[in-house]
């Protein structure tokens, strides 16, 4: 198939300063959990991306100096000559597909607590550094200035010898000396570097003129700078100092890439922020500039692409997360192939790769992060090796992936499901407040699997051991998913909970299929992930009276690491759910809960006319108990009836036994595993022998 030539515009070639970008398709830095860690994974990674036809793919943070280092966070490093390799690798994956590359230095300052180098960190005033750590970032002086630039300056040659088309400057997220100096609220000085924004600035335009004259000839220098930071007066503005520096330093840099800050606000999840939400925000600075312009906004849609080059708000479509769940998005526009984008939901797993130092996953793409190790391509996969039929029951994530990724190796898939509607747990989910973007993960692989003329997906169709026997397949693949249960089993009462006979105990199952609670409503939230919160909020929305119980501190604490935490916990407590956190419930009993404090036992009863528990769930196994009870030795349990976990975990389990059906693979460790290299003896162990 051919583009649309709708869509012509977004390949054409756009100059950023003495390089070429070979289209509009722009991957923004994005950490990935892997960096200097795993570096093989992360290079791979990232050279998918140019084959997927980024025409610009970034780095994540790059450290340039150890008195600011992120540690235990696995970003990228060039602190020295040796560091320059894992860049190299990087750089020639990418260039193999005339892309470009770009490398993001940072001194992260008041961010780092360094506690790998324990270097005194420093930034623009004494302050408590930003890692909840005992410790406080040193007000650098100008000598301390003068090496920052130094040390930047350096950098950024290594990054040039790496093979680097673009050298950022990194000004964005309050994660950078640089943007901590711009700061009005962190940076106190009364030297030339503190007071009016042209003071605060001038580090900022010297690293900016220092880099381009170490690199400028052959290399682009980019500012990623956030306009606005949300926070009113206090910070930046795009009607106020965020434009007043963009005008200042218009012509600076070779390209903007521009956001809003912090994090939290500019990898908003789409349970709060819809795609383009940063438009109104970073609209302004193409008219400002004359050089090209990239943001960010979630952008899965051409048609919204296409606008805003030609409403003249961007240059480049810059995205992370969309070029995460795609890293072929830019190649299917090229192809013609629009309804193959596999589109970003906006849950951000992703970002809980990077928050737990482990490489990133994502639920939309199984094969992200798994492109060396495993050697899965987000757009290829081997041809069928056995002639195996196969019957998937279950038509969730799991089995839709399953038989999605089956069906383009070319079995011959059933997919059958007993209720009227394809997608498991997520025909609930999907309608809860703000999830209906989740509903991607199934329209994508229904809408794949219809297209397929060897999967059949049959709805209504329960089965049971003997009608799944009969049916004679090769292979059966038990998708059948969990169910939240009611008795009060988890993490904090391993025992489960004390429960009269009269009092209603609900579990969110029974809420996303329409039971109506009835009097005042607590909820024990004992799982901290996002079904607790949505509960609270669905049924305060309905007009319920509503009570959050949780042991955990915080509420939906595990969400920090999708940066909702906060969002969630505001949004409740501006809805008037009276929050109760840190205790158990105790007992319950008919219109009555007993909380008991976590930390001191004591009681206390509140009304309680329904109790929601969202504690754990159960596999739904008893077919497959049924059918291995029968002899049956070709059966497969995969997703959440195998182990209950998120969504990106079974549609991970459903592409995995889709690659591995009738592949053989005896290691003992099924992927590659990367090792750090042990250095030689230093110079004092061999004085000593
Ligand atoms: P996962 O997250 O692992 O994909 P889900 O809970 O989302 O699991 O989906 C499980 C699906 O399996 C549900 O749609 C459910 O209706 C279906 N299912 C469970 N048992 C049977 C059965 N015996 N026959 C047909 N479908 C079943
Ligand atoms: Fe998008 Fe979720 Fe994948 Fe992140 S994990 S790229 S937010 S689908």
């Amino acid at each position: 198939m051919t583009r649309d030539p709708r869509y012509d515009i977004l390949f054409e070639p756009v100059k950023i300063g003495p390089v070429t970008a070979r289209n509009r398709f722009y991957q923004v830095p994005h950490c990935n959990g892997m960096g200097r860690t795993f570096p093989s994974s992360m290079t791979e990674m990232r050279r998918v991306k140019a084959e997927g036809g980024w025409a610009v793919v970034c780095t994540e943070e790059v450290e340039i100096h150890p008195s600011a280092d992120h540690t235990p966070w696995a970003g990228g490093r060039l602190w020295e000559d040796r560091d320059i390799p894992l860049f190299a690798r990087m750089c020639d994956g990418i260039h193999e597909f005339g892309s470009l590359a770009g490398i993001e230095l940072n001194h992260g300052g008041v961010m780092t607590s360094n506690r790998y180098s324990r270097m005194a960190p420093m930034g623009p005033s004494h302050h408590p550094v930003a890692l909840p750590d005992p410790l406080q970032a040193r007000a650098m002086d100008l000598s301390d200035i003068r090496d920052l630039r130094r040390w930047h300056r350096d950098a950024a040659l290594r990054a040039k010898k790496a093979g680097a088309d673009i050298v950022y400057v990194y000004a964005g997220h309050q994660l950078s000396t640089i943007s901590h100096f711009l700061s009005p609220y962190r940076n106190r000085r009364s030297d030339e570097y503190g007071g009016s924004l042209e003071n605060r600035a001038r580090l900022l335009r010297e690293v900016l003129a220092d880099t381009k004259d170490a690199v400028g000839d052959t290399c682009a220098v980019a500012l990623r700078f956030a306009v606005d930071e949300l926070m009113g007066d206090e910070g930046m503005t795009c009607d106020g100092e965020g434009r007043d520096l963009v005008e200042m330093l218009a012509e600076e840099p070779d390209l903007w890439d521009v956001n809003i800050s912090d994090w939290d606000h500019d990898s908003a999840p789409s349970r709060f922020k819809e795609q383009g939400f940063q438009d109104d925000y970073v609209a302004f600075v193409k008219q400002v500039t004359t050089k090209p312009v990239v943001g960010v906004g979630r952008y899965t849609s051409p048609d919204a692409m296409v606008s805003l080059v030609k409403g003249g708000k961007l240059d480049f479509i810059g995205a992370a997360r969309p070029s995460i769940a795609d890293p072929f998005l830019p190649k299917k526009i090229e192809d013609g192939r629009i309804e193959d984008i596999r589109e970003c939901i906006g849950c951000n797993i992703c970002i809980s790769g990077d928050m737990g130092f482990a490489p990133m996953r994502c639920t939309q793409n199984p094969t992200m992060g798994e492109e060396w190790r495993k050697g899965w391509h987000p757009d290829r996969i081997a041809p069928k090796r056995t002639e195996d039929s196969v019957l998937i029951i279950g038509a969730g994530p799991a089995g839709l992936e399953a038989a999605r990724a089956l069906g383009e190796r070319g079995h011959e898939v059933t997919l059958a499901d007993a209720r009227s509607e394809a997608g498991g747990r997520l025909i609930g989910e999907r309608r809860l407040p703000g999830l209906s973007e989740w509903g991607r993960v199934v329209d994508y692989r229904t809408y794949q699997i219809s297209q397929m003329a060897n999967v059949n997906l049959y709805l209504e169709s329960e089965l049971t051991a003997e009608t799944a026997t009969e049916f004679g397949a090769d292979r059966i693949v038990l998708a059948t998913g969990s169910r939240w249960t009611a008795d009060g089993i988890g993490r904090t009462n391993p025992r489960g909970i004390s429960i009269g006979d009269c009092a209603t105990v609900l579990t969110p199952n029974d809420i996303m299929d329409g039971t109506e609670p009835t009097g005042p409503v607590v909820i024990f939230d004992d799982d901290n992930f996002y079904m607790g919160g949505l509960m609270a909020e669905k049924l305060r929305a309905d007009g319920h009276d509503v009570t959050f119980v949780t042991a955990a501190p915080e509420v939906a604490g595990w969400s920090h690491n999708t940066l909702e935490q906060h969002t969630v916990q505001k949004r409740l407590l501006e809805m008037g759910v009276t929050l109760v956190l840190t205790h158990n419930i105790a007992a319950l009993r008919k219109d009555e809960a007993d909380l008991a404090c976590a930390y001191t036992g004591t009681t206390r009863t509140i009304p309680c006319g329904t109790a929601v528990f969202v504690t754990m769930r159960l596999p739904v196994d008893t077919l497959y108990h049924d059918l291995t009870a029968q002899g049956a030795s070709n059966v497969t349990l995969i997703g959440d009836a195998h182990a209950p976990g998120i969504i990106a975990a079974a549609v991970y389990s459903g592409h995995k036994y889709a690659r591995e059906l009738g592949e053989q693979d005896d290691r003992a460790i099924p992927f590659l595993r990367e090792l750090t290299e042990l250095a030689p003896l230093p110079e004092h162990r061999k004085a000593a022998e």
